[in-house]
């Protein structure tokens, strides 16, 4: 496959906005693995016109005008679909409120689809000056991903989240009354979610949310047709939370192993469970330094001053031990094993890593390193797939999207070998299609 093949040669298409029509084109001689966790058509083809998956699957008869893409060999499924991560919060391996700005985040949302991310949600420290706007040219398809997101979210006045926002990018109410209004403002902004920070970070800061204000957050909000997503680490918090009515739980349970009766609350009540397994590992990956962190799939995310941070060994060694590092890899084994515990019960999981909230947490690589670690938790692959996709947009509420079938949004990522055989044939890449447009190439294949 020489990458001169690939090119973007339709001009974007969608019907519903009025754009220039465009010539059925079809992915031919490919393995589809549609998202659903069914397992996959082998030498299917996928036949796409105007932005949208006109036909999928054997035998699809193809109208005499289309452009055919013979992709032997390869894979293709719907664009992955992040539940959980941030954007304009960092540049290179700075971080601050200066860089929410258009351009970072414009840049932010391409690295995402490079690696195959078509929609991103944003989950608060958003500034909705520039977030609103964004938001709503990204449903027209005028960004390089399509976005959703928390506006701001509630945090807590000298609590979580522990970092460095403007006073616009975050509430921090210290009455019911004042949560409620905060509430109401992200309702008017046109929030996708609410979302509120219930822990104290190792107990590293003196104060968690006061259960009165989580009450009068899950009550507002619901008043509002809006559900609450909760960033949480300890199982009591994610405990307290669920019972508080909250509907997403943002983050795994990261202390303690969970047990039946949280696995039952979760099932009973349909919580979304999103485990960000990646978070933890990006604080001590970057200082192992595994392998694959090594590769040039990796690295063509990376930022110059990130590579060079992490290429030194002195940053290695301060960040390899350490009680940072020990909380991080307690946390990761834990919410391995939880992970596997909730799946195999039927608790609804969600994907997301909080990927661009720190610099380690790197956008698009992240994504593709839950998928691993999914994987590694005891899932199989197609179903690691299937939450990153179908699953991802069911937590959304986004019906258009996360599955190869008729009349879903051609957002595609194509990718050499098989991963729902094989995970890491995930990083492949080949190129991403969105809104039926081949959008971008391959990145560097992994040696393997
Ligand atoms: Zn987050």
């Amino acid at each position: 496959m020489k990458p001169g093949v690939i090119v973007a040669a339709l001009l974007f298409g969608c019907p519903a906005l009025g754009y220039a029509q465009t010539v059925p084109v079809a992915l031919t001689h490919i393995r589809i693995i549609e998202g659903t966790g069914a397992p996959p058509v082998e030498n299917g083809t996928v036949l796409m016109q105007d932005g949208v998956i006109v036909a999928a699957g054997r035998d699809i008869p193809l109208p005499p005008n289309t452009r055919i893409l013979d992709r032997s060999g390869m894979s293709v499924l719907p664009g992955l679909i992040s539940d959980h991560s941030h954007i304009g919060q960092l540049q290179g391996v700075q971080t601050g409120p200066q860089f929410y700005t258009a351009d970072t985040i414009t840049a932010e949302l391409a690295q995402y689809r490079r690696y195959g991310v078509t929609t991103v949600t944003a989950l608060g420290n958003n500034v909705p000056r520039v977030f609103d706007p964004m938001r709503k040219d990204a449903h027209m398809g005028l960004l390089p991903a399509d976005l959703f997101g928390v506006d701001q979210g509630i945090g807590v006045p000298k609590g979580a989240p522990p970092v460095h926002v403007a006073p616009d990018q975050l509430f921090r109410p210290s009455t019911e009354e004042e949560a409620r209004q905060d509430v109401d403002t992200m309702a008017a902004e046109g929030t996708d979610l609410i979302k509120i920070w219930v822990d104290d970070f190792d107990h590293s800061l003196p104060v968690k949310m006061d259960p009165a204000i989580i009450k009068a957050v899950v009550d507002e909000a619901h008043q509002k047709h809006l559900r609450v997503a909760a960033h949480i680490h300890d199982l009591d918090d994610a405990e307290h939370v669920v019972a508080a009515g909250v509907d997403i739980l943002a983050h795994g349970v990261r202390d303690r192993f969970v047990p039946p009766s949280f696995v039952a609350m979760l099932k009973e009540r349909g919580i979304w469970y999103i485990p960000t397994l990646e978070l933890d590992e990006a604080t001590i990956v970057w200082a192992d330094q595994p392998a694959w962190v090594k590769t040039p799939f990796v690295e063509a995310g990376l930022s110059a001053p990130l590579q060079q941070q992490i290429n030194n060994p002195v940053w290695q060694q301060e960040n390899r031990t350490g009680s940072k590092a020990d909380f991080a890899r307690r946390s990761l084994a834990t919410n391995l094993q939880n992970l596997k515990i909730l799946w195999t019960a039927g608790v609804k999981i969600g994907f997301g890593t909080d990927s661009g909230a720190t610099p380690l947490r790197v956008a698009g690589v992240a994504e593709h390193r839950e998928l691993a670690l999914m994987v590694q938790a005891g899932l199989p692959p197609l179903q690691a797939l299937h939450i990153a996709t179908e699953a991802a947009a069911a937590l959304l509420d986004l019906h258009d999207r996360g599955v190869i079938g008729a009349g879903k949004r051609a957002d595609l990522l194509v990718v050499a070998g098989n991963p729902a055989n094989t995970i890491s044939d995930t990083d492949r890449v080949v190129e991403t299609w969105e809104n039926g447009s081949a959008v971008t190439g391959p990145i560097p294949l992994t040696t393997r």
